[in-house]
């Protein structure tokens, strides 16, 4: 990010447009709307002015005192030199500048806007591709009720009162969620304001006669997929906007949780390099306690909750202390990681089953059921095998398996830095440590993987 998105406040401040082209007047109408002070200095004016109202004209070139007391200027004239000299002497005296089409002359950007006033949602790519950012806009546009604005007036009304009502910040924000998804808000936004009034008291009633009433907590065992964030669910992301608090772990990547509610709490729960993850127990005592306080909790898992991700463990102390849960199920590393390496985990012509096994060791030993991986007709795909890969190799043709039998490793898959090798069971170990991964990676063996020589298509930059 370049550029720090704020929202500046102009009312009775000066904003100085220099020049005179329909650009201009857009410009100095916006700041009008936003009540600011405006002085237009240029000879001409284009017939947009017409529109304005209470522009100062400043009917003369531009001098450098014309920026004395603006808080911002807009700069929009044919005369290149003069755009330059304005940039020159606004950046000079530290007022912000922005020179339309020109960023190297500016020191702000204007974003593309969506006005339901108060409520301003501004788009920006940082000046890279205003095109793009006007196309969001125009999607953002279909989203947001065109009576939105209606609704954040009505909710200021109440502001102050719910303030003292409700003390607790997490419950205040719980009863606006409930609020803009509720009854109250749909007939304010169907511009039945005087119906939403009648409906506001009678809740705001009821909660001043019980006043204590707590919410109940839950928690949230949302699987989030490999790491890619397209890949969550729609449910997924529905939970992660209205939790209170979020615990997860290093498998979980910073894309994601950035799209958790701002707001929420945020605890790390995982495993840093050299040091102890948070044992089991106690983050299931994390999420009982947590939503015994009222709390919306959101255990986020990176894959699928339920696929070698101890999801059963933590929710089974929820259920045993009649704690309400929902678990939302993930694209697991396996299938994720398949799809976007080009190999398919089932193929008529190759496997007629998977199977998903642990690489992890336990007192330095594998547990494997060596029998079933025998098989040249199905596909294995190894979670946490990484380290062991030489060993689970070894052991793997010891067993009577086919040393030739292709096998893949798909590092970071779904990410940005996926990175697939390819070989067999011989070659394998040999081109994964010249590789040095360093994960999350999987392995998949079978004669599937040859599919990945045509069916390849994710390039990730890894
Ligand atoms: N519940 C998770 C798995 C947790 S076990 C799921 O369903 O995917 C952790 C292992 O998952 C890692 O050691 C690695 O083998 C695999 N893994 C998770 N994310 C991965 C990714 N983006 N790329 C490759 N392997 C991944």
């Amino acid at each position: 990010m370049k550029h720090l998105p704020v929202f500046v406040e102009v009312v009775n401040k000066i904003v100085l447009v220099v020049g005179g082209s329909p650009k201009a007047a857009r410009r100095a109408a916006m700041a009008e709307r936003a009540q600011a002070k405006v002085k237009v200095v240029s000879e001409t004016l284009s017939p947009e002015f017409q529109d304005l109202n209470t522009f100062q004209h400043i009917a003369r070139e531009f001098c450098s005192s014309d920026l004395e007391g603006a808080i911002i200027v807009y700069v929009s004239d044919f005369n290149k030199e003069l755009e330059a000299q304005v940039s020159f002497e606004a950046q000079k005296r530290g007022v912000l500048i922005n020179v339309a089409d020109r960023p190297e002359l500016s020191s702000f950007i204007m974003p593309s806007i969506i006005d339901r006033s108060p409520l301003v949602v501004g788009v920006s790519s940082g000046g890279e591709a205003p095109i793009l950012a006007r196309m969001l806009r125009s999607k953002l546009e279909t989203f947001i009720p065109s009576g939105f604005g209606r609704l954040v007036e009505f909710a200021r009304l109440y502001r102050g009162r719910l303030h003292s009502l409700i003390s607790n910040s997490t419950l205040r924000r719980r009863f606006w969620e409930d609020f803009s998804d509720g009854i109250v808000a749909e007939r304010v936004l169907s511009g039945q304001i005087d119906e939403g009034k009648e409906m506001m008291e009678l809740i705001l009633r009821e909660r001043e006669s019980n006043p204590s009433e707590r919410p109940k907590g839950e928690v949230y065992l949302v699987g989030t997929g490999p790491g890619d964030p397209d890949l969550l669910t729609f449910r997924a992301l529905r939970l992660m906007q209205k939790s209170d608090i979020v615990l997860h772990d290093r498998l979980v990547p910073n894309g994601i949780l950035e799209l958790v509610h701002r707001d929420a709490e945020r605890l790390f729960v995982g495993k840093k390099r050299g040091d102890h993850a948070v044992p089991q127990e106690e983050i299931s005592r994390l999420l009982v306690s947590f939503a015994k306080d009222g709390k919306r909790v959101l255990r986020l898992k990176g894959g699928d909750p339920f696929m070698f991700g101890r999801g059963g463990e933590e929710i089974e102390m929820l259920a045993s202390n009649n704690i309400a849960f929902q678990v939302v199920p993930g694209i697991s590393a396996g299938n994720g990681c398949a799809a976007y390496a080009g190999i398919p985990l089932t193929h008529r012509d190759h496997a007629h089953s998977c199977t998903f096994v642990t690489g992890h060791t336990k007192d330095g030993k594998l547990h494997i059921n060596w029998k079933m991986m025998i098989n040249p007709d199905q596909t294995i795909v190894v979670y946490m095998g990484l380290n062991s890969l030489p060993t689970f190799f070894e052991l793997f043709i010891e067993h009577g398996g086919d040393p030739k039998m292709p096998a893949a490793v798909v590092d970071n898959g779904t990410r940005i830095r996926q990175r697939v090798v390819t070989g067999d069971v011989r070659t394998l170990p040999d081109i994964v440590e010249k590789a040095s991964f360093e994960g999350p990676a999987i392995i998949i063996i079978g004669t599937v993987v040859r599919l990945r020589e045509k069916l390849s298509w994710y390039q990730g930059s890894g």
